[in-house]
């Protein structure tokens, strides 16, 4: 058991201010209890939110230079401790090890090395006619993440907010709050400024809600539930602070008739099920023309088969356990849902690891586009496949969703999935499997959210602009 007493705040790691019963950190594959990590107030939201206030002019005083330095430190803090991060967020999340490295923790490694160079590169003025444009830091920033992909969703957030100058309290998800914890290691021994970067635990109605309404918060950056970003915004509503949002999604993957369907079927079944489906930018619906689902059914079926739920411990794992027992309910009952609706049972079902959060990877076919099924986030590997009639009929039915965060084309004409994607109301769309880059924007349309992260698109959402008119030259006699 590894338990966590202190939280981050002033650069040094101090004890909550109430003593409150801890919150137990739950490793999915067995059920048991592996941490716990203080339940924080809103007491110490406001010593934390104070801290970073405090730490605000000199940080943002500094060169982007220098700061740039700060973020390299600490991108090579979390390199030395990559192989620790990745059993981490496994033991916290269930992510079969075999692929965390790559998913959970190259990414933020990358990320950091990224914003140290942006920082370095980045023209925070310019000029347009007289004025001059200056971009400034928003100030002090409430960051508050999931646990789907843990580091990765706080270094979204964290590693170009400093970048951009400014000043963090970060509240992880509860549930697996761990690797921040080790990133707030990393950070205090790259020797960041006391104030800068501050971290507090705790749950969301609670400690959540005080930092969201505390009035030092200039800017709240929330990842998760899309239920949760609403009442976020409605709080932040009444001080009007700036907000980002990065919500949930329902994202279709749009096979053509033309396509090569082995090979859709398998990267759509490996879109869905990664981290055993609890990906916000997940392919669950895989629209398929009416004429070819006999021959495409069962080769989704196949592709399912290969992902058979076991110890995420394990190098042979490629699906793990869900990460938390709400979750586990959550998911559980969506399948029982999708049964109950008249849709075809592809594949699903069958013997399960004892013990812990286990799912068996799922696959509806003949999935009614207005069912819950193919409506509502599930956030677990069950996949829909809904029949469409002509490639209009498909792009309606793909934009025939409350959400609008990613997406598919699989064609064998590539300018032709280039031309449906572009008619896709939804913030980004791989072509025949092509992969994620971190240093493209990502975001959603609709209630997928507001803003975008990575890359340079991700910092400018923590600069304001503002513009300096400069007196004009005397007009000649
Ligand atoms: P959630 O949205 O409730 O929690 C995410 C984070 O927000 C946590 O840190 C939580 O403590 C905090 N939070 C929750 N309510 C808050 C509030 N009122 N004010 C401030 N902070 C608050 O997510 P969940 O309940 O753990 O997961 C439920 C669903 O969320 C999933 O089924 C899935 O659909 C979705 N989800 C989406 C993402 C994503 O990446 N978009 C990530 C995780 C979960």
């Amino acid at each position: 058991m590894q338990d966590r007493e202190h939280i981050y705040i002033g650069g040094a790691w101090v004890r909550p201010m109430r003593e409150a019963a801890p919150l137990a950190v739950v490793n999915p594959a067995t059920a048991r209890a592996i941490a716990r990590v203080p339940a924080c107030s809103g007491e110490d939201v406001a010593t934390a939110a104070a801290a970073a206030r405090a730490a605000l002019a000199a940080w943002s005083a500094l060169t982007p230079v220098q700061r740039a330095a700060y973020l390299q430190q600490i991108a090579q803090g979390l390199k030395a401790r990559a192989d620790e991060l990745a059993r981490l967020i496994t033991s916290e999340v269930g992510t079969p090890i075999k692929q965390c490295g790559r998913l959970q923790v190259a990414g933020p490694l990358y990320a950091w090395g990224q914003y140290a160079r942006l920082a370095a590169e980045f023209a925070f003025e310019s000029e347009v006619g007289h004025s001059l444009v200056v971009r400034e830091p928003v100030g002090v920033i409430a960051a508050i993440t999931p646990w789907n992909y843990p580091l990765h969703q706080v270094t979204c957030k964290v590693a170009p907010a400093l970048a951009a100058g400014c000043t963090v309290v970060l509240k992880p998800a509860e549930t697996a709050p761990l690797s921040a914890l080790l990133l707030a290691e990393v950070i205090h021994a790259a020797g960041l400024p006391a104030g800068v970067f501050n971290l507090v635990t705790g749950d969301g109605p609670g400690v959540g809600e005080a930092l969201v309404t505390h009035p030092e918060v200039d800017m709240v950056s929330f990842t998760g539930s899309t239920a949760a970003g609403k009442r976020i915004a409605a709080l932040c509503a009444p001080s009007v602070k700036r907000l980002a949002l990065e919500l949930g999604g329902k994202s279709a993957a749009v096979v053509l008739d033309d396509a090569d369907f082995a090979a859709a079927a398998k990267g759509i079944v490996a879109a869905c099920f990664q981290n055993a489906g609890q990906t916000c930018s997940a392919h669950t619906r895989m629209l398929v023309p009416a004429s070819a689902y006999a021959q495409i059914k069962p080769l989704v079926a196949a592709a399912a088969a290969s992902y058979a739920a076991g110890d995420p411990m394990d190098e042979a794992t490629r699906l793990g356990p869900i990460a938390n027992q709400r979750q586990l309910e959550r998911v559980r009952a969506a399948i029982a849902q999708g049964q109950a609706s008249g849709a075809e049972l592809v594949a699903g079902g069958g013997p399960l690891p004892t013990g812990g959060f286990f799912v068996a990877p799922t696959v509806f076919g003949q999935v009614d586009p207005a069912s819950p099924l193919a409506r509502e986030e599930i956030f677990g590997p069950v996949l829909s496949i809904i029949s469409y009639r002509d490639e209009a009929h498909a792009v309606a039915l793909a934009n025939d969703s409350d959400y609008g965060l990613a997406g598919g084309v699989w064609s064998a004409d590539v300018q032709r999935a280039v031309r449906v994607a572009r008619q896709m109301r939804t913030g980004q769309v791989d072509i025949n499997g092509a992969p994620f880059n971190i240093q493209a924007p990502f975001g959603g349309h609709k209630q997928s959210g507001l803003g975008r992260e990575n890359g340079v698109y991700g910092m400018e959402e923590f600069l304001e602009l503002k513009s300096i008119q400069m007196p004009l030259p005397p007009k000649a006699a």
